[in-house]
């Protein structure tokens, strides 16, 4: 069976589109990975500690037949990669990896709650960062009953 994963993708430090273009391509390249689709990069103020640079953010949707823990083991890989340090929470970093929403192939929506790994990610919803590009690949993307233009045009006002 076949996953859809639908990866934000952000980067305050260095050369964020370079690390955001390399986190696609190392995606392409890992075992398993069958597509792998980016959204337009986006940039945007900090969130959480505002005394920061600001992000240049995305999504990716990538079709997959790895597990999601096995998937969040190579998204870190690729956050390792990138030489980030978890120094400060919700600091600067070079690459940030969270999966957002999953599916089936059939779209039917999947729910993880572990220690590790929380699915749909709990701030899905209310971040601007990770709708805008979400809807450019996920047009038709509803959740809790509510579009997501709808709620987008929502957080925006
Ligand atoms: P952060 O430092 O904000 O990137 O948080 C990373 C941690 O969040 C990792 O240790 C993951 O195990 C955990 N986590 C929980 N849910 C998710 C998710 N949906 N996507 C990525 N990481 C997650």
């Amino acid at each position: 069976m076949n996953y859809v994963y639908y990866i934000s993708l952000g980067s305050n430090l260095g050369d964020r589109q370079a690390y955001l273009d390399q986190a696609i391509l190392g995606l392409k390249q890992q075992a398993g990975i069958i597509s792998v689709e980016a959204s337009t990069w986006l940039e945007t103020p900090p969130w959480g500690n505002t005394e920061q640079g600001r992000f240049l953010n995305g999504v990716a949707k990538v079709v997959s037949s790895l597990a999601p823990e096995a998937m969040l083991q190579g998204m870190q890989q690729l956050e390792q990669a990138a030489g980030r340090q978890r120094i400060i929470h919700w600091g600067p970093r070079t690459l940030d990896l969270d999966i957002v929403w999953a599916e089936t192939e059939g779209g039917a929506p999947l729910t993880v709650a572990t220690e590790a790994l929380i699915i749909p990610h709990p701030y899905l919803w209310d971040r601007t960062f990770v709708l805008i590009p979400l809807k450019e690949l996920y047009p038709h993307f509803t959740f809790r009953g509510q579009t997501i233009g709808t709620r987008i045009a929502e957080l925006e006002a």
